[in-house]
Formats: structure tokens, sequence, C-alpha cells
């Protein structure tokens, strides 16, 4: 583990930000020479109340395993909400995963036969799914989340997280010069 990357500023900003989860094609996954996808459930792939996958949902995934992409759910949430997310998807599926903590994450990339050198993680919290994956020199691909709670401790999170999707823009736009 490469200790000098894991400052504070590398460890909450994503490598990749897109729009939608579907976004992330598998051709783009290939290009990175990525083989496995980590992925979070609520408000990256549907929002809370959403509890089972939808038309586009069920696709993404089946293009996914079309180009031989393994895929894995890593939520934070509790085993009743990922088991029946997951009951017809039938992926690899981690509940309870106490992101950032890494320890489920080791768990499927084990269960998938992946590395963290051709595994990313897909989510949509810098300070859950971002540093999880960080703390592991894993791709962190970020979308925006997609109906976001409103409370005070939520709003609080996103804006610790501003400063770091402002690092990330700021790269990318050089990058793109
Ligand atoms: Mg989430």
């Amino acid at each position: 583990m490469k200790k000098n990357k894991h400052t504070l500023s590398y460890l909450l900003t994503p490598d990749y930000m897109f729009a939608t989860f579907d976004e992330v094609t598998p051709e783009f996954l290939e290009s990175l020479g990525i083989r496995a996808l980590l992925i979070d459930i609520d408000n990256t792939l549907a929002p809370y109340e959403q509890a089972e996958p939808d038309e586009r949902i069920i696709s993404w995934f089946a293009d996914l395993q079309a180009h031989g992409i393994k895929a894995a759910l890593i939520s934070n949430n509790h085993p009743p909400r990922v088991e029946l997310f997951n009951k017809d998807l039938g992926l690899p599926a981690y509940p309870d995963s106490g992101k950032p903590k890494s320890r489920s994450l080791i768990a499927a990339m084990a269960e998938m036969g992946s590395t963290p050198e051709n595994t990313a993680g897909l989510g949509d919290q810098l300070l859950t799914d971002t540093l999880a994956v960080h703390r592991l020199d894993m791709l962190s691909i970020i979308v925006p989340p997609i109906k976001d709670k409103t409370t005070p401790f939520f709003k609080f999170k996103r804006w610790l997280e501003r400063p770091y999707i402002r690092k990330y823009k700021k790269s990318h736009e050089e990058s793109e010069k």
C-alpha cells in the first residue's frame, strides 16, 4: 500500500464523475483495465424508496455481464433492503458494509476473483464510497445522489464534500486543455 498517496485530498477526491450510473459503460471500464465493479445501491442505482431494480438497472447489469465485467453490491443499508434489491440480480452482495471500512470490499473482491488493480468502486458519497475504495488504492467513480435526503446531517455531509468535488472538476478541466 502506497502510504504517501493517502492524504485527505487523495482519499476524498473521486477519479471520475458521471451524471448517472449507466453512463459508466463497459467500454469505459475496459479502457481503464477494470474487470470488476463494487457498487453502492442507495442514491447511486436507485433512491432509498425504490425497493427493486428497474429495467434501466437490469439492462445495465446485463451489459456489464455481456462484457465479462463482474459486479458486487456494497451497501451500508440493512440486509432486508439489500436482499430484496438483489433478489433477481443475484450478485455478490454485502449489506451493513460499514463503508468507509474496507473489509466488505476486500471480501467482495475475493468472491469475484478480482484485485484492487482491476476493480473500481461506484457510489454517490465521497465520505463513504470514495474513502473506502481509495484506502485500497482503487479507482473511485462517483455519480451525484439520485434523490438526496434533506436532513441537516445529510446537508452537512454534502457541504463537507464540496471542496473535493471542486478539486475533481478543476483537475479535469485542466486535463482537457
Ligand atoms: Mg449511497
